[in-house]
């Protein structure tokens, strides 16, 4: 008998016993088919094994999922009820490149209490298993499958949803190297966003197991007051810390594989100043390769206003002078909440 949250390699263990690892990688690998819908389809299993295995009901680690579509129908999200009662969003994007981002959540909820973020209101609830990590992209690869009409390929993921990826660590590294196993997606087409645990990116220096992804850490304000204002968690000295700390991680990997970016969300008369830009160019310079991209902020119904466009522009501008990569993010699923910093778990009426 399993619990709620009993991940699939454990139900096989129980089921099994000893498991080689050729036969889990067999399972895993048809967990990513878009035409096997559940372990009795796996037909390269011995049949003994498929009639246990499909009473589990571990074949997803979801038990309902309620999908809204964008009236441009280039951004989908997906309320996705798990094993335990627990709700997680996850949401798929059309990207420049005419392919799909995946955005995957970590946890439920999150303890990081940023004020502009919808999850981080929530609170946090728990992590997420490395299974319910994957099987976001297991989602989206099925849905694609039954709706020919969307046609695209997913191309990109992105561990942007709702939770903090680095607090919850070997799960997301485990998820990681399972996409990267199973899928044609690479590793400079993941992007693992981290508010900037600093344990834990020091921890990432020094762990051959985690996958070369690229990494954005939420910068926000290169102003350490400001940032603190905005982040309540953020440590005193942060910007000090994050670049000693980019230091080491671009004398330690190859800088093109291993690319760093700074998200910086845009609040009217908050971070968006003059000074704010002036800031954020000394802190670049220190850094050096780097990039910084600008998000506009999405309303989650608290007392930011975001950074008209001409704020945004005279930003952009003043960074781009200086010599700083810049890049904008482009703002997708407003219509179903589904924009950066919008995703929530909440009653729909
Ligand atoms: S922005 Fe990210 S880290 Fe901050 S509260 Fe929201 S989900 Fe958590």
């Amino acid at each position: 008998m399993h619990t709620n949250t009993t991940t699939r390699q454990e139900t096989l263990r129980v089921l099994f016993g000893v498991i080689p690892s050729w036969r889990l990688s067999q399972i895993e690998r048809a967990l990513f088919s878009p035409s096997i819908r559940s372990f009795g389809e796996i037909t390269t299993l011995p049949a003994l094994w498929r009639g246990p295995l499909h009473e589990e009901r571990v074949f997803v680690s979801y038990r309902e999922a309620q999908v809204f579509w964008s009236q441009k129908k280039d951004t989908f999200k997906a309320l996705l009820t798990l094993a335990d009662g627990k709700k997680i969003e996850t949401v798929l994007m059309r990207n420049a490149r005419g392919a799909f981002t995946v955005c995957v959540s970590t946890q439920v909820g999150c303890a990081m209490a940023c004020t502009f973020c919808a999850t981080g209101k929530m609170g946090f609830s728990r992590n997420l298993s490395s299974d319910e990590i994957v099987d976001q992209v297991r989602h989206w690869i099925y849905f694609l499958a039954d709706h020919p009409e969307v046609s695209a390929r997913i191309s990109n993921v992105v561990y942007m949803g709702m939770g903090e990826p680095l607090a919850n660590y070997e799960a997301v590294r485990q998820s990681l190297r399972t996409i990267l196993a199973h899928t044609d997606i690479g590793p400079t087409h993941i992007t693992v966003s981290t508010v900037g645990l600093v344990p834990m990116l020091d921890r990432i220096l020094d762990d051959a197991e985690w996958p070369a992804v690229r990494l954005a850490v939420s910068l926000h304000s290169a102003d350490p007051k400001t940032r603190k204002e905005i982040m309540p968690t953020s440590y005193d000295d942060f910007p000090e810390t994050l670049a000693r700390w980019a230091e080491q991680y671009f004398a330690k990997f190859d800088s093109k594989r291993r690319h760093l970016t700074f998200e910086y969300i845009m609040l009217s008369g908050v971070n968006d100043s003059e000074q704010h830009a002036e800031a954020l160019i000394g802190f670049t310079r220190r850094i050096g390769k780097v990039r910084i991209n600008l998000i506009p902020y999405n309303y989650t119904g608290d007392i930011f206003r975001k950074s008209t466009q001409r704020e945004i522009d005279a930003f952009q501008e003043r960074l781009e002078s200086a010599g700083v990569d810049v890049t904008r993010r482009r703002t997708m699923g407003e219509d179903i909440d589904a924009a950066c910093g919008q995703l929530a778990v909440r009653k729909r009426g």
